[in-house]
């Protein structure tokens, strides 16, 4: 199996960085985590082949904050004439249930045609716990966020974690995966006087990159990089942040859109 990083931005595309997406492929099966602006990468070389080269497609949610859901506009041009099976987290995980969440997102006159006319895609809500899809156990867990997101463990390869504050209980969740990829929107102590009073609410559903340093090290993961980065953020501060991280856990890094990552097969 193999991880290509589409998206790894949070909130707002840049000129580097696509909102978050993050696509496995595994022998003719490709599994795409979250749809945000990143997903649009598939529609054209050299990402296209992930999709060319493949025959069996699965879509996992972790919420539907428009960063990360943008993309379902997108699917009628990246998988025409496939089957798409999308995996939204169960109304037990996060409060909202998942058909009446997809009716809303895609329909008019916000998308041309409902979800439910366009061929081939197909809802799966996907439970808390270890669910089997597509050959793998995939185990699902909700996280406190601005509204519920829920984290996803890809057998013993693979995490993601993103919109959430950073909770011992990902540890783990995570305990001994090969990578994980974990939200960090600051390091420090927080907003200060240089971010806008209405925005630093926000960070308090976001994580702090050195707690989630401390939850990787706890894991005991093989690998940590940092994902869903804040967009009024330069490419300097998150070096700066991947540096003071692996003052924690030496195996922290933020990788670039379109990097791949090997992961295991168990
Ligand atoms: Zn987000
Ligand atoms: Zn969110």
């Amino acid at each position: 199996m193999r991880l290509t990083l589409l998206g790894t931005q949070g909130w707002i595309p840049t000129q580097t960085r696509e909102t978050t997406c993050f696509v496995v492929e595994d022998e003719g099966k490709l599994l795409v985590f979250d749809a945000g602006t990143g997903l649009g990468r598939l529609a054209a070389p050299p990402f296209r082949a992930l999709v060319e080269r493949s025959s069996e497609y699965h879509l996992f949610l972790t919420h539907y904050h428009l960063d990360h859901v943008c993309g379902l506009a997108y699917l009628p041009g990246i998988f025409p004439e496939r089957r798409l099976v999308i995996h939204a987290p169960a109304e037990e995980l996060t409060g909202i249930d998942p058909v009446r969440a997809l009716d809303d997102l895609v329909r008019p006159p916000y998308n041309p045609r409902p979800w439910r006319d366009l061929s081939g895609l197909e809802l799966a809500e996907i439970g808390a716990g270890v669910n089997a899809v597509a050959g793998h156990e995939i185990a699902v867990r909700s996280q406190a966020h601005s509204d519920t997101s829920v984290a996803y463990r890809l057998d013993d390869a693979l995490v993601v974690a993103t919109d959430t504050s950073a909770d011992a209980a990902t540890a783990a969740f995570a305990s001994g995966a090969g990578v994980l990829l974990h939200e960090a929107w600051y390091v420090g102590d927080g907003p200060g006087s240089e971010v806008p009073g209405p925005l630093r609410k926000g960070y308090a559903a976001h994580s702090e990159a050195l707690a989630v340093a401390g939850l990787a090290a706890t894991a005991g993961v093989g690998r940590l990089v940092f994902i869903h980065l804040n967009p009024l953020q330069s490419e300097e501060e998150y070096a700066t942040m991947a540096t003071s991280a692996r003052g924690v856990f030496a195996a922290s890094e933020i990788l670039r859109d379109g990097d791949t990552i090997p992961l295991g097969t168990t």
